[in-house]
This record gives C-alpha cells, sequence and structure tokens, in this order.
C-alpha cells in the first residue's frame, strides 16, 4: 500500500470512530456538495434497506424535492416491498427488463461470489487456452503467476456442473434499470454505501471517495464512512421507521443490535452464502416458505446448493427438495427463534471480539491482524 493509500485508510478509520453526530455532519456536507454539483438533478436509489432509508431521511431534511428510486427486481423480500409502498407515490418504482427467472435460463446462477460466477462462465465458454490457463492455474500468458485470476480450487468442480453460473446478474436486474432511469431523467444517484460493507467497496471509496463525480457514471455514496452502529444509532435517535423483516433493536453487550435479519439484499441470491453458518435459505424455509419452495425447486437454487455443498434446509432436516405447502406451525416458529439465538452465539464464536485497538480492514470489527476471521477466510478463498 503507497503512502497516499494509507494516508486515506487512516483518514476513513478516524471518519468511523466518530460520534453519531460527526459522521452526520460529514454526510450532510457531501450531500450539499453533490447536489451543488448535480444542480439537485440526483436522485436516492432507494432499495428500503437500512442504509437508503438513512440516506432518503438526511436528503430529504436538505431537499425534499428529490426523488427516490427503487428497484423492483422481484427479489426482495415482500415485507420490503411493503416497506417501500408506504412511501406512496414519493418513490418512483421502476423494473429490469427480465426477471430472475430468464436471467439465470439464459446467463446463469449468481454462484458463491461475483468473480467466481465470472471466472466459471469465461472457462466454460472461451476457446482460448491462455483465458483457461489464467483462471484455472493463475498463470500468465508469459508464464508468470497471476494469483489473483485464478479460480479457487474449490470452485473448479463448477466448470463441469450441470448448471451454468453467471455474474451478470446484478448488471441486469440493478444497474441497468438506474442506467436506464438516467438516461430518461438525467439525474445522477446518491447511494447509501458503506466502504465497511464489503472488500469491493473499501476499494472502491480508496480510489473515489464519497462524492465519485470523476467516475464514467458519476456518483455521490455520502456515508461511505458510516458503520452499521452509526446507522442503528440514527434509526433509534430520529424514531425512524425500518422494514419489518430486520425485527427489533437490542442493546446487547455494548452494542445495538437487530433481532431480526442483519442484511436485506435479494432473497434468491446465492453469492457468499457459503460463508453463513445459518444461511438465508435456511432461515427462509421458515420465515417464507413460499418463497424457498419457489426458489430451492422451481428455479432450481436447491440443486446449485446440493452441488456446492451449502444446506438449505435446517439442521436436522430431510435435504431433499421437498415440497413446503404449510405455513410454518408454532413448533416450527419456535425453532425459528432458536435459529437467530444459533446465527448470534456463532457470529459471536467466529469473529473475534477481542479486546484490542486493531479494527479489520474491510469490516473495521476488531481484530488481531489486518481482517477479521471472517475476511481473512473470504481472502484466502480468492472470494474477494
Ligand atoms: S445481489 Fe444476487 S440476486 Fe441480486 S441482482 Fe445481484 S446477483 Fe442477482
Amino acid at each position: 500500500m503507497n503512502e497516499k493509500s494509507k494516508l486515506k485508510l487512516a483518514q476513513l478509520r478516524q471518519y468511523q470512530s466518530l460520534s453519531l453526530n460527526g459522521v452526520e455532519r460529514l454526510s450532510e456536507i457531501r450531500i450539499r456538495e453533490a447536489l451543488d454539483r448535480f444542480e439537485n438533478q440526483a436522485y436516492v436509489a432507494f432499495s428500503g434497506g437500512l442504509n437508503s432509508t438513512i440516506l432518503l431521511d438526511m436528503v430529504w431534511k436538505i431537499n425534499p424535492n428529490i426523488p427516490a428510486v427503487f428497484v423492483d427486481t422481484g427479489l426482495e423480500y415482500p415485507e420490503i416491498r411493503e416497506f417501500v409502498k408506504t412511501y406512496g407515490d414519493r418513490v418512483t418504482w421502476i423494473k429490469p427488463e427480465m426477471s430472475f427467472a430468464e436471467v439465470i435460463k439464459k446467463y446463469g446462477f449468481p454462484v458463491a461470489s461475483k468473480q467466481v460466477s465470472d471466472y466459471v462462465h469465461r472457462v466454460r465458454h472461451t476457446k482460448s487456452d491462455q483465458v483457461r490457463r489464467r483462471h484455472l492455474k493463475g498463470e500468465n500468458a508469459d508464464g508468470s503467476p497471476s494469483r489473483m485470476s485464478q479460480l479457487a480450487i474449490k470452485w473448479q468442480p463448477l466448470i463441469n456442473a450441470p448448471f451454468e453460473c453467471s455474474h451478470r446478474c446484478c448488471h441486469i436486474m440493478k444497474v441497468k434499470p438506474f442506467h436506464q432511469y438516467f438516461k430518461k431523467e438525467r439525474r445522477y444517484p446518491l447511494i447509501g454505501t458503506m466502504a465497511g460493507e464489503s472488500r469491493s467497496r473499501l476499494i472502491d471509496y480508496m480510489k473515489s471517495g464519497c462524492n465519485a463525480f470523476d467516475k464514467k457514471d458519476p456518483q455521490s455514496r455520502p456515508m461511505m464512512f458510516w458503520t452499521h452502529q452509526h446507522c442503528l444509532e440514527y434509526l433509534r435517535k430520529y424514531d425512524l421507521p425500518i422494514c419489518s423483516v430486520y425485527g427489533e433493536q437490542e442493546f446487547r453487550d455494548g452494542e445495538w443490535v437487530l433481532t431480526g435479519e442483519q442484511r436485506t439484499g435479494c432473497m434468491f441470491c446465492m453469492f457468499g452464502v457459503q460463508f453463513d453458518e445459518v444461511n438465508r435459505f435456511q432461515r427462509m424455509y421458515y420465515t417464507h416458505p413460499k418463497q424457498w419452495n419457489y426458489c430451492i425447486n422451481t428455479l432450481g437454487c436447491g440443486a446449485v446448493m446440493d452441488f456446492i455443498g451449502v444446506k438449505y434446509k435446517p439442521e436436522g432436516e430431510q435435504m431433499a427438495h421437498t415440497t413446503v405447502t404449510k405455513p410454518p406451525s408454532p413448533a416450527d416458529q419456535s425453532r425459528l427463534k432458536g435459529i437467530s439465538k444459533a446465527i448470534e452465539v456463532v457470529t459471536k464464536g467466529k469473529v473475534p471480539y477481542v479486546e484490542s485497538n486493531d479494527r479489520c480492514q474491510i469490516c473495521d470489527r476488531p481484530c488481531v491482524g489486518k481482517h477479521c476471521d471472517y475476511h481473512k477466510e473470504l481472502i484466502r478463498n480468492g472470494d474477494i
């Protein structure tokens, strides 16, 4: 890492350690800068999730005429769609040109990570030996090593899987509809992403900062230096309603936690599903059996997860693609509570909450080195 990057990272860490008032003030400055630069020709990319709910609140305090735009991909939790509807006509709904079913039929499933799906797709469809060598052996054309381009050994069996993998889903379902909105309205996006959410977002922040006016697609990300705790504190400070799928907020071990889903996003996405001890499909089995049935049995996500060895039913259940026809019974509901408890225990066991001033460079959680255990594993596997 060069000196400039080190300074930028140190500055990010400093911002992330600010109080809520501090990050709020900074974000307000960034939002005002962006609205000035875009001459108010802007919109908030609204997903109904925590971050964009907060961003929308901050933006509307400054300029209530800025529109919010929601992409109705058909992949959101039903509760998220209902929550977005509560904003009435203040939110513009747009749709992708294809459904998720059409995307996976035409291009393939999003599996493991964007990079893994992309490499698998390329190797399966290339006629070039050089491309195959680069992604399978991690070798450049001149024979020099290219480790970052290598598909991790554990994912190489996907090359011969009886289904296709592709990274194109996000582009078709999310990026393209926003591009089309831009073309029609000539409005630039304000987006509620945070650098601590993933390595790619951290890298993006390091390159372009919050207000990325020089990017090919100019945009503003005024919450880049926020942490999850800042978000939860903001919700409490302003008593801002959030989608019911997140559950309640509780104060435990010195920090605020959500009792429901921690992140929402696309219900049927298999990116990152291999890392969760209790993954979203296992929770969905109880909470959204109809959607579970559709994605596991009708769309075929069950067969994909069988292939990669990821469970999609709670432990102890039969693993075949059995059809769930009934809503969860009271006994199942109470087991669901047990699953939430398990997630808590597992999360605490996996991420070392040690007394340390060192923070993971990606998610800012406490760690004993550069990254917490979770992100160390992602990096080791070549998934981020
Ligand atoms: S997050 Fe996953 S399911 Fe959602 S659009 Fe992107 S690839 Fe598709």
